[in-house]
């Protein structure tokens, strides 16, 4: 640990944080794409092929149908989904750095990444048309003061930067802090999250008939931006889609 940080702090005073790899680390140059080297850029598990209908997310081979196991057994309160990545080992380093490692920095490039993701459905125009506002998955103040940031609400600064679209993070609040959501099964993760999020009074006529874009890191089975939707649509929101970095895999019925 000791000599890892070591070595880093030695690092920045040679290089400039911009040349290593957002994944493995690595001393890369700066005319990489999305700041990965050839490695990473090739083990990224980039979003093609079939993909859910509902939620965005890769749908496994043996899937015959359109919509994904998870999307096929809950009905969302959200609209429609984007995702850029399937959740792997690759993707996991860039959130783990970004998240735990405090490289707040990685945040730029994920929103960067997300806007690419969003105009290969959308022209830039259709784009800024489509959405009023872009909101992050608030953090809890305590996880906030602990982390320094929340990833979510810098993902969406650098979105809304790139797209025109206006990001607030001060529409959503979380009203208390939550278990880990890794263990849990989906049902376990919707009695977590419940009554998590509110809009704040004074704001709640700013979502009343808007189209909105809800932003976060990971997608694994919608209880977060379900709840979130919700919450929004019982305001008078009129659409609520998400987009995120990373989706988790279709499950299948065993
Ligand atoms: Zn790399
Ligand atoms: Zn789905």
């Amino acid at each position: 640990m000791m000599i890892r940080a070591f070595g880093a702090a030695a690092l920045d005073l040679v290089y400039p944080k911009g040349l290593y790899c957002i994944c493995c680390g690595k001393i890369t140059d700066d005319s990489r794409t999305y700041r990965l080297c050839g490695e990473c850029m090739d083990s990224m598990k980039w979003i093609g092929g079939r993909i859910c209908e509902r939620c965005g997310r890769p749908l496994a081979d043996i899937n015959p149908y359109d919509q994904c196991f998870i999307c096929r057994q809950h009905k969302h309160h959200f609209d429609s989904g984007y995702t850029c990545t399937a959740y792997s080992r690759c993707e996991r380093a860039v959130i783990f750095s970004l998240k735990y490692d405090g490289n707040a920095d990685i945040a730029d490039t994920i929103g960067e990444i997300m806007y690419d993701r969003m105009t290969v459905e959308f022209s830039p125009d259709e784009l800024y048309g489509k959405y009023n506002m872009v909101l992050p998955v608030p953090i809890h103040r305590h996880k906030l003061s602990l982390r320094g940031f929340n990833q979510a609400g810098l993902i969406a600064d650098s979105f809304a930067s790139r797209s025109g679209i206006k990001a607030d993070p001060y529409i959503l609040r979380r009203e208390r802090e939550t278990r880990m959501m890794r263990s849990l099964s989906p049902q376990e993760r919707r009695e977590n999250i419940r009554g998590a999020f509110s809009i704040r009074e004074r704001r709640r006529t700013d979502v009343s008939g808007k189209s909105i874009l809800i932003i976060d890191d990971i997608y694994t089975t919608g209880s977060t931006i379900d709840e979130i939707a919700q919450v929004l649509k019982a305001a008078g929101a009129e659409r609520v889609d998400f987009l995120t970095f990373a989706a988790g895999s279709d499950m299948l019925k065993s």
